[in-house]
């Protein structure tokens, strides 16, 4: 198995380092190039969502990516991933975000959650998260904290507010590569 993770801004190192934990094959994609490398599925990580979507474009990516994971292609993305994903972004999930969600104050907060398919406590840290405000046709919620949508799933899409890659627990990219194994 190969993975590619997006690597334009942004937490991209930290899923590196978690899927280098794994012994699972990857790479990083920083322009056309690299995309055109066979993959078996993509991350898309954490950073500033503004930033990722005007370098998507900038690069000639934007349609490519969303055309791949349209036909199938796994994805999961975290935080900034997440947003990248809704229905204002790449739009291949049917989910609608609200970004910065928590104010200024409560901007990034650290707690531990449930995760449907994992089971015991999840460590959880957010990070000028969003939460996702509306799901639609096929979006499976798996986390839900303080009332507010965390994590969700759609097919083979995967989508966390908070950075599974920023602590130790490697069970939500294990999760993950359950999924592509499908
Ligand atoms: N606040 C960022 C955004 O709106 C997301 C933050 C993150 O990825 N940690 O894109």
């Amino acid at each position: 198995m190969r993975i590619a993770i997006l690597a334009l801004q942004g937490a991209f190192e930290e899923h590196r380092q978690m899927l280098l934990r794994l012994g699972v094959e990857n790479f990083l994609v920083r322009n056309l190039d690299d995309w055109k490398q066979k993959k078996d599925a993509l991350i898309i990580p954490g950073g500033e969502s503004t930033t990722i979507l005007k370098l998507l474009y900038d690069l000639s990516l934007f349609d490519l990516v969303r055309s791949e994971i349209l036909t199938g292609l796994p994805v999961f993305g975290t935080c900034a991933g997440l947003i990248m994903l809704d229905s204002n972004h790449l739009a291949t999930m049917n989910i609608q975000v609200k970004r910065n969600a928590y104010g200024r104050q409560l901007g990034s907060f650290f707690t531990e959650g449930d995760f449907i398919g994992i089971s015991g406590k999840i460590p959880m840290t957010f990070i000028r998260a969003p939460y996702i405000e509306t799901t639609c046709n096929g979006v499976e919620v798996l986390s839900v904290v303080n009332g507010n949508i965390v994590a969700a799933r759609q097919g083979s899409q995967l989508v966390t507010a908070f950075h599974p890659e920023l602590n130790d627990d490697t069970r939500v990219h294990e999760y993950f590569l359950r999924m592509i194994e499908k």
